[in-house]
């Protein structure tokens, strides 16, 4: 899982752990200790007061001195440290304070605190991992050394407890960062959406203005080219960029306008035929072959000119692929309700830290690309109600496996 990033949002989050948790923990403390050296031995009898030999009081006041250091840290903004240092006090004072009363005493250990307990079972609060780690594995340490030195059977109690504890605290851990991850993940899924969105409606409006003087353009080169019959350099390079020009822009189009999908039946065979058919050329000419195995009764319900673009990017994506030619293969199969279509290339593969951007607008490592293929692709898939997926191996080639329903 990975690491929620931190921003200000978590840091005041933290800051309210922080402030929260040090409340409870004097609040803890003082009654705490009131009820057991004082409360309790009075109505039962026994002398009471602070444990003979001990830090006595200085304990507290020690702790409470630690009140002033903690907001300082926290203006400092680095209230992640606090708990840290609440832990390190309180162990190193606990031990100290254990060594004075037990050292060479043979009085039955007896020194559990409830700020323990209280330590680990919060410790979800703070949302960390390794903070948990720290003070379950801390204070199971300082009872498993008191265990060995006194050879008390208290301490099993203890460790018991702390294991029981640190389980329920663990499970909490566990829930509380799996819902922050979950949100996280909702927050940038709707961050791309709105990225998307707005980049949809600009490339709309600029698209749009660009179409009509270009369709000019395109009708006054070909006239002139008809006049100027011997010059045949350059006019097919300016139509062609022309073409080029405006594949983008319906690209952008295609990327910016709402679902306009009319769904009719069709044979996916056809569609196959009449798109391979059509790149057959540009293939050949590049030594590449293009092999298709689809089945034949397979009927999609889909808007028949935007499935041939998805197989015109993917089958395009899978030549670019490989300069040096090769095979491109088209494969289908029925599942259920669904097909399962895939467009595999023995290209130059794409490395796996660059398999998560393909779905981000303008993202190509072509000189000529525009990075709007697979987007484009991706948009009508989900229109379809279908399913997209890369896999590659570097060097080795490129699978893109979609999902369709199909019509029974
Ligand atoms: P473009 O083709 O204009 O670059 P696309 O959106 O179609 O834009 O593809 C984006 C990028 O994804 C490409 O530049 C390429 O790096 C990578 N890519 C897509 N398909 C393949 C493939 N079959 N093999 C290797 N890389 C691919
Ligand atoms: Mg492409």
């Amino acid at each position: 899982m990975e690491p929620v990033k931190k921003n200000s949002v978590l840091i005041y989050e933290e800051v309210k752990a922080v402030k929260f948790f040090l409340w409870t923990f004097y609040i803890i403390l003082v009654p705490y200790d009131f009820t057991i050296y004082y409360i309790y031995p009075y109505f039962n009898n026994v002398k009471t007061g602070l444990p003979y030999g001990g830090l006595g009081f200085y304990f507290h006041l020690l702790l409470f001195a630690l009140l002033p250091l903690a907001i300082f840290i926290i203006k400092k903004g680095h209230p992640e440290k606090v708990k840290y240092m609440y832990f390190a006090a309180f162990i190193i004072l606990d031990t100290i304070n254990n060594i004075l009363i037990y050292w060479g005493t043979n009085r039955e250990f007896n020194s559990g605190h409830v700020l323990e307990v209280y330590f680990i079972l919060f410790s979800p609060m703070f949302v960390s991992k390794r903070f948990f780690w720290i003070i379950t594995l801390g204070f199971s340490l300082k009872y498993l050394t008191v265990g060995l030195i006194y050879q008390s059977a208290k301490v099993l109690f203890a460790l018991g407890l702390i294991l029981f504890i640190g389980i329920i605290a663990w499970i909490l851990l566990t829930r509380f960062q799996s819902y922050l991850h979950a949100i996280t993940l909702m927050y940038e899924d709707m961050r791309e959406k709105e990225k998307l969105a707005v980049i949809g409606q600009m490339a709309t409006a600029i698209a749009h203005e660009i179409k009509n003087p270009l369709s000019s353009l395109k009708g006054f080169t070909q006239l002139q080219q008809e006049k100027d019959k011997g010059d045949e350099q350059y006019y097919p390079i300016m139509l062609n960029e022309i073409d080029r020009i405006n594949a983008i822009v319906n690209d952008l189009l295609i990327l910016g306008r709402p679902n306009t999908a009319v769904k009719t039946p069709k044979s996916l065979m056809e569609i196959i035929e009449y798109v391979v058919s059509v790149i057959n050329p540009h293939a050949q000419r590049k030594e590449i072959n293009i092999k298709y195995d689809v089945n034949n009764s397979t009927v999609l319900l889909c808007d028949e000119n935007q499935i041939k673009q998805v197989f015109i990017n993917l089958i395009k994506n899978a030549m670019e692929a490989m300069p040096d030619g090769g095979m491109v293969k088209i494969d289908s199969e029925v599942k259920g309700d669904r097909t399962i279509i895939s467009v595999r290339d023995e290209g130059c593969g794409i490395p796996p830290e660059k398999l998560a951007k393909l779905g981000e607008p303008f993202y190509t490592t072509k000189q000529n690309g525009n990075g709007l293929g697979l987007m484009v692709t991706k948009k009508i898939i989900e229109e379809h109600e279908g399913t997209f997926n890369i896999e590659s191996q570097l060097d080795k080639g490129t699978s893109v496996n979609i999902t369709l329903p199909i019509v029974r």
